[in-house]
């Protein structure tokens, strides 16, 4: 593919921030051009997360990027909490009105790459973005490709390029402020070829630990045990997950059925928040921003609601509709970030044994677990948070669950 030397809008990165900002802005009339460091295999065979919010998917279907997942994502009507064994149902659909979809992140990262190419508009794999020159002024992305170097001149550039991409860090320290927080903890994650267990995705609080039975297709099971930051997958052999995976899920009349297990990783648990979003014509979007622990599956549902809210503010800014429509993109954003962060960092502190907790520790943490589950108004509002609301397009406050649209 030749690879145009300027475009309205470049984006870096071809995950789903990239992806879902690239066919909003064609859509749009927008001309953009898709830089990708890694091959369409590698991105099209990443597994990570799964679980959308009815807003992703709406987003999704809407794009036409929809077909493959209506027929075949799985949809529940809740989860399970299950504490030292115990099982509590939580009704996600009855009491959001919305269920929760489980389709693999790589499934979705197929369908827009499908969807991207059919447009012929360019993205181009095997492309990493070395610079991005004058942010400020009319940037120019340089990239290396095919044995050589070329740049790329533009209006804008998004950086869609995850945690360690060269965006955030074309921002000067002194306007980029960043606040994080690293757990003692990280997720051991496996994906199994066997059918999944259970009908409902399961959290389970144990004392020796977190564990989860998450599923990607009737045939795939994704299961995370709590494990250390420094742990090695090579300190994880088969023998010691399922084990381990056995006694944190145990509960009378139920069995964890065994499989053969096709990936593992190891993921550090961390919150992170990057702002401000934008510098100069330098926006950020997705992971290259902000971190949120996986706990209660947001990333890949913030990484979309970014790019709703940039490329409604792009369209309206480079149509010359509305120059000034991008100002509150920072802002906007980081009003549905921190939600998304209080829930995760919130979940993560309820579910987790921290390696340090003594029993005081453990016994608040079982009678918080405790009091949340004996009220009807906190699984609620555990429902609404897990189902997330629609994305904020109006750029406004987001309304409050159930309260009448302004
Ligand atoms: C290892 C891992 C496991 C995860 N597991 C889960 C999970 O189990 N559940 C869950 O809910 N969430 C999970 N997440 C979070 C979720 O997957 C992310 O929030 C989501 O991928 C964010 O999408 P994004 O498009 O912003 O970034 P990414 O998906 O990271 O996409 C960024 C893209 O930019 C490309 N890129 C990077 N640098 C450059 C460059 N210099 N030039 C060009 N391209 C570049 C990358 O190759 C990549 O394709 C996980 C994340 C990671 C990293």
């Amino acid at each position: 593919m030749t690879i145009p030397s300027r475009t309205r809008v470049a984006i870096v990165g071809a995950g789903p921030a990239g992806l879902v900002l690239s066919c909003l802005l064609h859509r749009a009339g927008i001309d953009t051009v898709v830089l990708e460091a890694r091959s369409r295999a590698h991105v099209a065979a990443r597994v990570r997360a799964g679980v959308l919010e009815q807003g992703t998917v709406d987003v999704l279907t809407e794009l036409g990027a929809g077909a493959r997942l209506a027929r075949e994502a799985m949809r529940h009507d809740g989860f399970e909490l299950r504490v030292d064994g115990e099982r509590h149902r939580v009704p996600v659909r009855a009491l959001t009105g919305r269920p929760l979809t489980f389709y693999g992140q790589q499934e979705v990262v197929k369908d827009l790459i499908e969807l991207r190419q059919a447009t012929g508009a360019p993205l181009v794999f095997e492309a990493p973005v070395e610079e991005i020159a004058d942010p400020t002024g009319e940037p120019v992305v340089r990239y290396r490709h095919a044995g050589g170097t070329g740049e790329l001149r533009c209006e804008v550039v998004v950086a869609c390029d995850g945690f360690h991409g060269v965006g955030r860090s074309t921002v000067p320290a002194g306007v980029l402020s960043t606040v994080e927080r690293r757990f003692p903890l990280a997720w051991l994650g496996v994906l199994a070829a066997v059918a999944p267990s259970s009908d409902v995705a399961v959290y389970a609080a144990h004392q020796d630990g977190f564990a989860m039975l998450s599923m990607r297709s009737p045939r795939l099971t994704r299961l995370y045990v709590q494990c250390r930051p420094d742990d090695r997958v090579e300190d994880w052999p088969d023998g010691r997950i399922w084990a381990a995976l056995h006694r944190r899920l145990a509960t009378d009349g139920w069995a964890l059925q065994e499989g053969p297990i096709v990936e593992r990783s190891v993921t550090p648990l961390r919150a992170f928040v990057a702002a401000p979003m934008q510098f100069g014509n330098l926006y950020l979007a997705g992971d290259a921003a902000h971190i949120v622990p996986p706990p209660g599956a947001k990333g890949l549902n913030l990484a979309v609601r970014d790019v709703v809210v940039l490329a409604e503010r792009l369209t309206a800014a480079l149509t010359g509709r509305d120059p000034a429509a991008v100002d509150d993109y920072t802002d906007t954003c980081l009003r549905h970030v921190w939600r998304a962060q209080q829930f995760a960092c919130w979940l993560t502190r309820l579910l987790h044994v921290p390696p340090n907790a003594d029993p005081f520790d453990r016994s608040l943490q079982r009678a918080e677990l405790r009091a949340l589950l004996s009220s009807h108004r906190a699984v609620q509002l555990l429902a609404e948070q897990h189902a997330g609301c629609p994305p904020d397009r109006a750029g406004g406050a987001v309304r409050t669950e159930g309260a009448p649209a302004a």
